[in-house]
């Protein structure tokens, strides 16, 4: 018997498999899908079995050892490597490894073990046996079921030995899952409402595959993905549920928990190894039906798939952005072909992409027009900045005398600041200098609490400038506002208890859910914060929404960056108002006649579609075209310079139905010390265009000074 062995070479972006003999004491554990330690010259090399065949080859080198007893890839998962690497043009290898845990991932250094915990059972009693006091409660506690060693060792240690020595007990190992289901809180389960149940059972009964349930915030979506997972689990299927970031929405998870209990599997970034492992196994063996996670458990190991949900589809974090740059939305629509199941994305405020394919008809658009609860949606007002007499100040007047007045009925605030650390750039108004990060081209961001400047590309930090390094002169100031800034004025301003959230106050691990439920349990009055704040979340008591400055996300350079500003405006605005007290939004612009900014107003997605569809339309940009951003990174800048252009030259010659921009670089061209330009292919139909990319990556695959990294459908 011999195998072909898929392999991963460090540092080299190519696929390599290799053939090697299967000594004869292995050949009972060989399966296509596991993991095997070959030899690879005078290295041991970690790789997949891809393929087994039954002849004999006299010249090859033996396996060393088969690792894992169970299958790690199962075939449909290596059927899906196969679709991400055809569609975005990534090895196969590392298609793979993107779907595994780390613990599973072939040449992985992590050590991670099953974990067990100590059970005793009772081996043989009879009645003359002569039992102690301790050790008859022992004996009672474990018919009583609490059998866990540990706890019985509380009783008495010597008596548990004596017991197990003689044979009356014995001791079992099982295998024992290491997230921990923590306690879950009860909630109410509600008889849909009319509109819901209509969208239930149109996605249930449409011989339709792929649905977009666009729902107003507070419709009552999860309502509806838990009831139509109900109807998957009675037929015997099973369900995967994708939520943008599980840290940003512990409420969704303890609510799938306490409708379905231990059938559920959790999968996100956020969890130790150890427990991304034992979650993924309790999937690989059928020991739980749902999974709920962020974009990677697209690929959990559940077979029988019913049902695929997508929360808040419009979340860029759904599209990779490092290798393989696979989109979760693709990889969904190829499960449910392969499972004959339906795909459900949901969003109050769906991708342009998304809802254009409801009105091409490829997917099967469901509404829900109205808040679940009957509430109305609340009352937003724009304010004008330009206006305000106080110049300079952070604060309108109105959001002032609102967040006072909020205060005062001890009512919970809800402050939005898309932009962290202290100051967004530090400069010196003698000379004009600006701090700029020496690895990357890009301006670096004040943070008061470690006195550093800091860059928000590659972690580079120094100690805040008091002179200015090009005049001397001691004119440096820090210009434009972040998240501690505000939080600072906040403390000034009000007597009021401030939490913030933002990637500096959530690095370590549960972070996110402590803020949240600190300000849940009312141990805050005010929580402010970045993006993060603004999904998903549903606080009973907050009725003023705040938003300091929306003209943050209209300033990024990029086409989308109106529908960015309209989702995030309209999803920060659902938070407010939620339960029985009405709630009020204010949004603080500097650009109060901007349509994105105006139709958040009104939350009018529609006429938010059709205006920015009319802008696509005459820019040419998607959904009216695809585009490819392709990017040549070298640490030499002639080389980049040179390369690119060439490369430009190449493609126009031969994708004649696209048109080829650049190359050009970005506003962030050096990073971590590598230059970059970009080149964007635009196209509507390019039959060329793959065969043509794999030849291009092909071409420079073995030059060690270039790099060539592709995106399909980029986000950025
Ligand atoms: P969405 O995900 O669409 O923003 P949720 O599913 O979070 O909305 O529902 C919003 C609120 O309405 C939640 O507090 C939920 O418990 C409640 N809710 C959902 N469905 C119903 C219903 N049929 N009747 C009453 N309340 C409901
Ligand atoms: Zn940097």
């Amino acid at each position: 018997m011999t195998v072909n062995v898929l392999v991963e070479l460090s540092n080299r972006n190519i696929d390599k498999s290799f053939t090697y003999n299967v000594p004869k004491e292995f050949e009972e554990d060989i399966k296509v899908g596991v993991r095997v330690k070959v030899p690879f010259g005078k290295q041991k090399l970690e790789g997949f079995i891809i393929e087994i065949n039954n002849s004999l080859q006299d010249d090859l080198k033996d396996i060393y050892e088969v690792v894992d007893k169970d299958v790690i890839l199962t075939p449909e998962l290596l059927e899906l490597g196969k679709f991400i690497k055809e569609k975005t043009l990534c090895t196969l290898i590392s298609a793979y490894q993107a779907m595994l845990p780390k613990a599973l991932k072939a040449q992985n250094k992590t050590n991670i073990k099953k974990s067990y915990i100590k059970l005793i059972e009772i081996n043989s009693i009879n009645e003359d046996i002569k039992l102690n006091e301790k050790q008859k409660l022992i004996i009672d506690e474990i018919k009583k079921g609490n059998n866990r060693k540990d706890v019985l060792n509380k009783i008495s240690p010597s008596s548990l030995n004596t017991l197990l020595n003689k044979n009356i007990l014995k001791e079992v190992a099982i295998e024992n899952y290491r997230l921990s289901g923590g306690n879950s809180i009860e909630y109410p389960r509600y008889k849909l409402n009319l509109e819901q149940q209509n969208a239930k059972d149109t996605i249930l009964n449409s011989s339709d595959k792929v649905f977009l349930l666009h729902g107003v915030t507070g419709s009552g979506k999860t309502e509806v993905y838990m009831e139509l997972i109900e109807e998957m689990l009675k037929e015997d299927k099973t369900a995967i549920v994708l939520v943008p970031e599980i840290s940003l929405t512990p409420q969704m998870v303890e609510r799938f928990k306490s409708r379905f209990q231990d059938e559920i599997a959790i999968l996100h970034s956020r969890l130790s190894e150890g427990e991304k492992y034992d979650e993924y196994r309790k999937i690989a063996k059928g020991l739980v039906k749902i999974v709920i996670g962020a974009r990677s458990a697209i690929f959990a190991p559940l077979n029988n798939i019913g049902i695929i949900i997508i929360d808040e589809e419009h979340t860029t974090t759904y599209k990779q952005e490092s290798n393989p740059k696979y989109s979760a939305i693709d990889v969904a629509i190829k499960r449910i072909e392969t499972n004959n199941a339906k795909l459900v994305l949901g969003s109050a405020t769906p991708s342009l992409e998304s809802y254009a394919r409801t009105i091409a008809k490829k997917y099967h658009l469901v509404e829900l027009k109205n808040r679940a609860n009957n509430k109305p949606m609340p009352e937003v007002t724009i304010v004008d900045m330009n206006k305000e007499k106080k110049k300079g100040s952070y604060f309108s007047e109105i959001l002032i005398e609102k967040i006072k007045e909020k205060l005062d009925r001890n009512e919970q605030i809800i402050l939005l600041l898309n932009r962290r650390g202290y100051a967004s750039f530090v400069t010196c108004s003698s000379c004009g200098y600006v701090s700029k990060c020496p690895n990357c081209d890009v301006t670096l961001t004040y943070h008061k609490s470690s006195d550093m400047e800091r860059c928000h590309y590659c972690g580079y930090a120094t100690k805040r400038h008091e002179v200015c390094p090009v005049c001397h002169e001691k004119s440096v100031k820090n210009l434009g506002v972040g998240t501690e800034k505000i939080e600072e004025e906040l403390n000034k301003l009000f007597n009021a208890r401030v939490i913030r959230m933002d990637f500096d106050t959530t690095s370590t691990k549960g972070a996110h859910e402590k803020i949240i439920s600190a300000f849940r349990n009312h141990e805050y009055d005010i929580l402010l914060g970045t993006q993060m704040i603004a999904k998903g979340l549903d606080f009973k008591d907050v009725t003023l929404v705040g938003v300091i400055n929306a003209d943050t996300s209209l300033m990024i350079p990029n086409f989308r960056s109106s529908e960015y500003t309209f989702q995030l405006l309209s999803q920060v605005a659902g938070r407010s108002g939620r339960s029985e007290k009405n709630g009020i939004v204010i949004i603080q612009t500097f650009n109060p006649e901007h349509y994105a900014i105006q139709l958040s107003k009104t939350q009018d997605y529609n006429m938010f579609f059709k205006q920015e569809m009319n802008i696509r339309k005459k820019l040419n940009y998607p959904p009216y075209c695809y585009l490819v951003s392709i990017k040549v990174i070298s640490t030499e800048y002639e080389i980049v310079k040179n390369e690119s252009s060439i490369i430009v030259k190449r493609l126009k010659d031969n994708l004649s139905n696209s048109l080829i921009l650049g190359p050009s670089i970005g506003s962030t061209f050096k990073v971590k010390n590598t230059y970059r330009f970009g080149i964007t292919i635009k196209y509507k139909k390019e039959d060329n265009l793959y065969p043509y990319l794999e030849k291009l990556l092909d071409y420079y695959k073995n030059n060690a000074k270039i790099k060539i990294d592709i995106d399909f459908n980029p986000i950025s």
